[in-house]
C-alpha cells in the first residue's frame, strides 16, 4: 500500500507506482537477499505500507538506468539482447542490464548488473556524500560479489568490481572549504573481490537463512542500531557536557566534575526500524519497543 502523507505531486506518485523493477522468474533476488530474513518473512504475512516520500531515494536510484542507456546505447539494442551475456562480452566487450540466474539450495537466485565493461562490473548508486567518506558499505561488497558469481556462472569473466557513487546532496561550497569532503559529485569506489569459493559459501548461507521457516529476529546490525552512549550532564543544563562510549568513563568524568553532575544513559536507536522498514507496523520486536 502506497500512502502520500506529504501530498507529493501526482506525477511523482505515478512515477513511483510505475516501478519497472522485476526480479524475473526467481525465488529471491540478490537485492532481497541483502534484506533481513525476518523482515522479508513479515512481508509475506502483512500489508506492506510505504509512503511516497520514503520511496524517493529508490525513484532517484532508477536514474541509473538513464545513465546506462546514454552511455552504452550499443549494449541495449535488440541485436545485443538476442545474444547471451557471455557472447556480448566476448564479441563486443560491453554488456548492460542483464538479469542472471543460478540455482542455490533448490531456489532460483537472480541478480541484475548495470554494466560489465571489459572485465569490470560496475553499479551506479545515488547516495549521500557522507556515505563515501569512510569505509564503503558492506552491502555493496556482498551485492557486487554475488553479481560477479552470477556472471561467472553464466560464462562471463569479471575481475574488477566498482561502484560509481553519484552524490545526490554534494555541495560545491563544502568541497572548496574541506579537502576531506568529496571533491567531485561522482566518486568511483573499487570493491574488494572475494575468492569465488567464499562467495558461493556466503551466498548459500544467506539463501538458507531466507529459506528457514522461522527466520531469526533481526540482529542489531540488521536493525542499523546506533551506539549506546552515556552523557555527562550538569544540573540546570539541557545539553550534555560530553558523550562517552562507556558507562565507567562517563561516571569517572561526572565524579571529577563534582556535585551537580550526573550520567544519563542514552540507548542507541534502531535506524532501519524507525525510518527504513516498511513492515515495522507489523513487527512484534519493534512494536514491543515503540508505541504504535
Ligand atoms: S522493524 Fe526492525 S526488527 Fe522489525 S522487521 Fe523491520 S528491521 Fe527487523
Amino acid at each position: 500500500m502506497l500512502t502520500n502523507r506529504m501530498g507529493l505531486p501526482s506525477a511523482i506518485v505515478r512515477a513511483i507506482q510505475n516501478d519497472p523493477y522485476n526480479a524475473g522468474a526467481s525465488d529471491i533476488s540478490v537485492t532481497a537477499l541483502l534484506t533481513p530474513p525476518y523482515q522479508r518473512g513479515l512481508k509475506k504475512t502483512c500489508t506492506v505500507v510505504e509512503d511516497a516520500a520514503d520511496r524517493m531515494y529508490s525513484l532517484i536510484g532508477q536514474i541509473g538506468h538513464g545513465i546506462v542507456e546514454r552511455a552504452y546505447p550499443e549494449a541495449l539494442t535488440e541485436d545485443m539482447k538476442a545474444l547471451s551475456p557471455a557472447e556480448c562480452q566476448r564479441l563486443h566487450g560491453v554488456v548492460a542490464e542483464r538479469r542472471l540466474f543460478t540455482q542455490v539450495n533448490g531456489w532460483t537466485v537472480s541478480g541484475q548488473f548495470d554494466v560489465i565493461e571489459g572485465t569490470m562490473l560496475m553499479d551506479f548508486k545515488f547516495v549521500s556524500a557522507w556515505s563515501v567518506m569512510g569505509e564503503h558499505k558492506k552491502e555493496w561488497e556482498y551485492q557486487l560479489n554475488f553479481l560477479r558469481l552470477l556472471a561467472i556462472l553464466n560464462g562471463m569473466d569479471v575481475i574488477q568490481l566498482r561502484i560509481i557513487a553519484i552524490l545526490r546532496d554534494w555541495s560545491k561550497l563544502k568541497a572548496k572549504v574541506d579537502s576531506s569532503y568529496p571533491q567531485a559529485q561522482v566518486v568511483p569506489i573499487d570493491i574488494p573481490v572475494w575468492d569465488i569459493t567464499k562467495t558461493r559459501e556466503v551466498l548459500k548461507a544467506m539463501v538458507a537463512a531466507h529459506q528457514h521457516p522461522e527466520p531469526a529476529p533481526c540482529s542489531d546490525e540488521d536493525r542499523w542500531k546506533t551506539e549506546d552512549v552515556f552523557a555527562v550532564m550538569k544540573e540546570g543544563r539541557k545539553s550534555a557536557i560530553k558523550l562517552h562510549d562507556s558507562h565507567r568513563a562517563a561516571t569517572e568524568h561526572a565524579a571529577s566534575l563534582g556535585k551537580g553532575h550526573s550520567v544519563q544513559a542514552r540507548p542507541g536507536e534502531y535506524r532501519r526500524c524507525a525510518e527504513y522498514c516498511n513492515v515495522s507496523h507489523a513487527c512484534p520486536t519493534y512494536r514491543g519497543e515503540v508505541p504504535f
